[in-house]
């Protein structure tokens, strides 16, 4: 009986997640889940910002939003796809692979994507311990380094980078372990070096560098090939002044991207209008909630967009007349 009960619970929580129903004045209700990364990376305080924005404007639709801490872009792409999410956080490099049908998605585009707008540059970082002696992406070979979990967008960072750099996965031992375990694996002696493509100043980058074993940034450089492949990609510097505790005391060189914000075309166009219309026209609040977000512009938010933008989000655009 108490399963049952349980069951029924669970399948009345499922329809109303993503769907509107009217509440006791008649006003729509609309509940959400925002899907990000590890908690200690950026996605998850960005999500949650937007989220906070959104449960806060009571305006329009009356949204409930919630984030859901996920594997990354990959996993985040794929739940929106499913309907297992509304929205989620997205690397551009992503966005644009699963529009076009690359990489996980090789020969399956996915027409159901919608973009909604650019956050926060990205950057592919590479974190080792000085005693590991890596200092140059060929310095992986023989070592143990995490390329990063299934889902996450930075699996395919690393695979790219390396591939172009001429070290095959073969010569190292590539773990495959999520963002968030990698600072203890990393101060543990567990891993050489690990892969995350995340925008600064980043929680697991910082625990990474504050612990007993000295940690450094190794360049990514060699990349003008790619760069020029691949229109999502931009060179790029991790801010060594963000990370005190590192030993790389300068700027140091690498390629990055945007991060950007999905949607489903299944998911109501009222619905993506609001969040749209909270996030552009609470900017400035957004903008001090995490410093990673302290650079955004509305216009640089509607670059590096691959799929098409979502009709709620289009409308909004049209309206300020930034479309
Ligand atoms: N870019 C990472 C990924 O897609 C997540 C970064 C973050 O959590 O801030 O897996």
């Amino acid at each position: 009986m108490k399963r049952y009960l349980m069951l029924a619970v669970t399948m009345l929580v499922a329809v109303m997640v993503g769907c509107g129903k009217n509440d006791s004045t008649g006003k729509k209700k609309a509940f959400i889940s925002i899907g990000t990364g590890s908690m200690t990376g950026v996605y998850y305080p960005v999500g949650s910002a937007i989220m906070k924005l959104v449960n806060k404007d009571k305006t329009g639709v009356d949204i409930k939003a919630k984030v859901e801490s996920t594997g990354g872009s990959v996993y985040n792409i794929n739940a929106v796809i499913n309907g297992d999410l509304d929205f989620g956080v997205a690397q551009a490099d992503r966005q644009f692979q699963a529009v076009k049908g690359l990489q996980e998605w090789q020969g399956k585009p996915q027409t159901k994507l919608r973009a909604i707008c650019s956050l926060h540059p990205e950057i592919i970082t590479l974190v080792a311990t000085d005693a590991s002696g890596i200092n140059t992406l060929a310095d992986l070979k023989g070592k143990k380094v995490n390329i990063g979990n299934a889902g996450s967008g930075n699996r395919g960072n690393a695979e790219q980078v390396l591939k172009i750099a001429g070290i095959p996965l073969e010569s190292f031992t590539a773990e495959s372990l999520n963002a968030g375990e990698c600072p203890k694996m990393l101060q543990d002696g567990r891993i050489d070096a690990f892969f995350f493509t995340v925008g600064h100043p980043a929680g697991t980058i910082k625990e990474a560098t504050a612990g007993k074993r000295k940690v450094h940034f190794v360049p990514i450089t060699g990349m003008a090939e790619l760069i020029k492949e691949c229109p999502y990609y931009a060179v790029a510097d991790i801010t060594a002044t963000y990370y005190p505790m590192s030993s790389s005391k300068k700027d140091v060189p690498s390629i990055g991207m945007m991060t950007t914000f999905v949607t489903s075309a299944d998911v109501p166009e009222d619905v993506v209008y609001k969040v749209t219309k909270t996030i552009f026209s609470n900017l400035d609040e957004l903008k001090k909630m995490h410093p990673a977000l302290s650079n955004l512009t509305k216009a640089g938010m509607l670059k590096g967009l691959s799929a098409p933008l979502h009709p709620g989000a289009e409308k909004y655009f049209k309206e300020i007349g930034i479309l």
